[in-house]
């Protein structure tokens, strides 16, 4: 691993149309619905909601690690590899191809080698995540003997003591198996295998939600500096908001499986348009500035498999009028803020709650 710059750079990841099925036909739930991300270089989207929003189920589908009876039924997936690589990442030695891979497209072999070479994944639970028969170095080393064949055992060693090291575990606990590890140690062992092969794309599905709050911000501080120091992106995912403003540059908010704002960080807590993510900024105390009273979100999240015609929000939304129970609002940029995105009927140019006011 080399230390690069921390700039956001050009795209890395583009999701586009994403859209994931649970059941088939007339009865089938949308749990993600055509869906547009972007992931840049060296840029932490974050990916906020809650349970049942569609985040975890996006990044399972994004990996093509999604379980039936999910089903990945439209959109791509694209992936822009470094000039030089072949499709699964490898290094090749003939011409650098031009354009993006569709993960979507990938065959097994290719798959195989696409998942920790260039993205790799942390789950919420590292005691379910680890295997609890195995060593941290036997699992880490296996890792290591699947995409590098000709390597040692000496030097899976060194190099699970450098990994360990790097996220602050002491190396000899390499010889531990999860059951001896406390908690937060064993989430720094699944991001030190994630890195293992020095991937392009970090995902973190909720990767602090089981710690206590000290260890959930000893092992964000830590997942800061690493992307500081080795560059790459990252997709975090988390129920979170006010931990995402924190870290994240951008921040996509989803519910009811699609997309309804994305923003930088810093305007979405400034500045949050979407009376959902209004709602979201509202639910916890500042992090500066003067005390304000704390509000939450009234009712419930949606069932999706009878979600209400036009807005999925509206039944929840003290701002709904006529046009929100008959048109699905559909992302758009507001005037003035080029990098924003929301889906919301009010303050619409192109019909707004004045006109049927
Ligand atoms: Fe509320 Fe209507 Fe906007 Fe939906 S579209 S968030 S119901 S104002």
């Amino acid at each position: 691993m080399s230390p690069v710059a921390s700039a956001v750079g050009a795209p890395l990841l583009e999701i586009r149309g994403l859209t994931v099925d649970y059941g088939e036909g007339p009865g089938a739930v949308h749990a993600v619905d055509n869906v547009d991300l972007v992931l840049h270089r060296s840029e932490t989207l974050g990916l906020a909601g809650e349970s049942g929003s569609g985040k975890s189920t996006l990044a399972h589908a994004v990996t093509r690690l999604l379980r039936p009876p999910g089903t990945i039924t439209g959109g791509q997936v694209l992936y822009h590899r470094r000039e030089g690589k072949d499709a699964a990442g490898h290094v090749s030695d003939g011409p650098a191809r031009s354009g993006p891979v569709n993960v979507l497209d990938m065959t097994r072999p290719e798959l195989r080698a696409f998942r920790w070479e260039e993205i790799a994944i942390v789950f919420q639970s590292a005691m379910n995540a680890l295997n609890p028969v195995h060593t941290v170095l036997a699992q880490i080393a296996d890792t290591l003997k699947a995409h590098r064949p000709g390597i040692t055992r000496a030097e899976c060693r060194e190099r699970a003591a450098h990994l360990l090291t790097t996220v602050g575990v002491p190396a000899a606990r390499m010889s531990a198996y999860a059951h001896e590890l406390s908690g937060g140690m064993r989430q720094r062992v699944m991001i030190a295998m994630a890195l293992a092969l020095d991937p392009e794309i970090l995902v973190l599905d909720e990767p602090t939600t089981a710690l206590d709050v000290v260890v959930q911000r000893e092992v964000l501080a830590e997942l800061v500096r690493l992307r500081e120091e080795f560059g790459f992106s990252v997709l975090f995912i988390t129920h979170d908001l006010s931990l995402l403003l924190e870290v994240a540059d951008r921040v996509a908010i989803m519910y009811a499986g699609r997309v309804i704002e994305s923003a930088p960080a810093e305007e979405v807590y400034r500045d949050p348009v979407h009376p959902y993510t209004r709602g979201l900024v509202a639910s916890f105390p500042p992090l500066r500035g003067p005390r304000r009273e704390l509000a939450g979100i009234g009712g419930s999240p949606p069932d999706l498999r009878a979600l209400p015609p036009g807005c999925a929000f509206s039944p929840r939304c003290r701002h709904a009028f006529d046009r929100c129970t008959r048109d699905l609002p559909l992302l758009r940029r507001p005037a003035g803020a080029p990098e924003r995105l929301v889906a919301c009927h009010l303050d619409d140019p192109n019909g707004s709650a004045d006109d049927e006011r």
